[in-house]
């Protein structure tokens, strides 16, 4: 650790703090996660599910883990740095996002997920906080939950911060699967639209309670496992109708309303792959570049390196034209929040006692988490405009 200088703490959760750091040698900037509960042997530092899966990933939107160093009984782990994550993003935010930097973000995130899905494993805890952003870079961090899909389920332990739990997780499903980072992903999408929070739900209950009130509540057509599994719960949904998502979320394309739509699907079967995300009409403006593609030269750095497998060197789009948006951006990045658009809900929630362990930690950062009022920060500084990742120019090489 003597190679490194910490310089700030930029984090500080329950099982560790994170801190900007410098490496005294090269001068790089790294970020460097203490991690609280001591480690007494290698063989744990190395089974620990964070460092096992992550060594594992090499993906541009997923956080690279540098180095792991054990000193004194303590754990380090050394990634790459970011500026700032997407809560942080919208905290600071005066305007609303475009629909085009909602689609790049979106559009990234997608990616390391169909990587990381398609390499075995689902992350479990997505939500704002967990995905990191540097001048319109994104990566997934955070994989203190992630879990490999051919493990045996059940899962029975902690998943996910409430608001971005998905029912089946929420009524105690033991079988859920990668499709729970899909539902994290609509709602996710739904408050970088509106900079609130989809399903501000204040317990258990009132979770299920706010998805009710957004997507209706389930029926034996939209997903007859969920009412068994409430069944073997002794549990009754509310009974609510549908709400108008292009009214919650207003003035955003119909391509956008769709894709959220599909993703908070009740059923996970119903909830797209995230590799069938990437091909939705919303992202038809991004470009997809497969893995045979990737080690051509490409101008422009995409924020986007392709996922692997699923599609083919014949599926490689390249759509042209005006963007389907591109006027609601212009709109949107000039306009001030309504008040009526203004976050109504904090992020400040009791949620440790009924939650768990996790949730202990959500509580920590979200104390001082609240959306701030327009006329506060200034979004410059935080975001980079960047235009650039609509055009991903590839030279093909055949
Ligand atoms: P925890 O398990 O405590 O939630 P995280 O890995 O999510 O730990 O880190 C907590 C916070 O620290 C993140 O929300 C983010 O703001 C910051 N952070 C984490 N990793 C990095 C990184 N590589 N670069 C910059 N900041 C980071
Ligand atoms: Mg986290």
């Amino acid at each position: 650790m003597e190679r490194y200088k910490l310089i700030k703490e930029v984090g500080d959760g329950t099982f560790g703090s994170v801190w900007r750091a410098i490496n005294k040698q090269s001068g790089e900037i790294v970020a460097i996660k203490k991690m609280k509960k001591k480690y007494h042997s290698w063989e744990e530092c190395v089974n620990l599910r964070e460092v096992k899966s992550l060594r594992k990933m090499n993906h541009s939107n997923i956080v690279k883990l540098k180095e792991v160093i054990r000193e004194s009984d303590i754990l380090y782990l050394v990634f790459e740095y970011m500026e700032c994550n997407l809560y942080q993003l919208m905290k600071k935010r005066e305007t609303l996002f475009s629909d085009d930097e909602v689609r790049n973000w979106c559009f990234q995130v997608f990616q390391g997920l169909a990587y990381m899905h398609q390499r075995g494993y689902f992350h479990r805890d997505l939500k704002p906080e967990n995905i990191l952003v540097t001048k319109g870079i994104i990566k997934i961090s955070d994989f203190g939950l992630v879990r490999e899909i051919s493990s045996q389920p059940p899962y029975t332990e902690y998943v996910s911060t409430r608001w971005y739990r998905a029912p089946e997780v929420l009524l105690q499903s033991f079988l859920y699967s990668s499709k729970v980072d899909m539902w994290a992903m609509g709602a996710i999408m739904a408050e970088l639209f509106t900079l609130r929070p989809l399903f501000p739900g204040s317990s258990e209950a009132d979770e299920i309670y706010k998805i009710c009130s957004v997507i209706g509540s389930p029926t034996t057509e939209s997903w007859a496992d969920g009412l068994k599994l409430a069944r073997d719960i002794n549990y009754q949904f509310p009974q609510l109708a549908t709400a108008d998502l292009s009214v919650l979320i207003p003035s955003r394309s119909d391509d956008a309303i769709d894709l959220i739509k599909s993703l908070c699907s009740w059923d996970p079967c119903k909830r797209p792959t995230a590799a069938e995300a990437l091909q939705h009409p919303f992202f038809q403006s991004c470009f997809y570049i497969p893995p045979s593609l990737r080690t051509r030269p490409v101008t422009r750095t995409p924020p986007s390196v392709g996922i692997s497998g699923a599609v083919d060197r014949q599926t490689v789009k390249r759509y042209s034209g005006a963007l389907p948006n591109s006027k609601l951006t212009n709109n949107f990045s000039s306009m001030k929040l309504h008040p009526s658009l203004a976050p109504a809900v904090q992020r400040k929630l009791d949620m440790a006692k009924e939650d768990g362990i996790k949730n202990k930690k959500s509580t920590k950062t979200t104390q001082q988490s609240k959306y701030q009022p327009p006329g506060k920060a200034s979004p410059s500084k935080h975001f980079c405009q960047c235009s650039w990742f609509i055009i991903i120019v590839v030279t093909f090489i055949v």
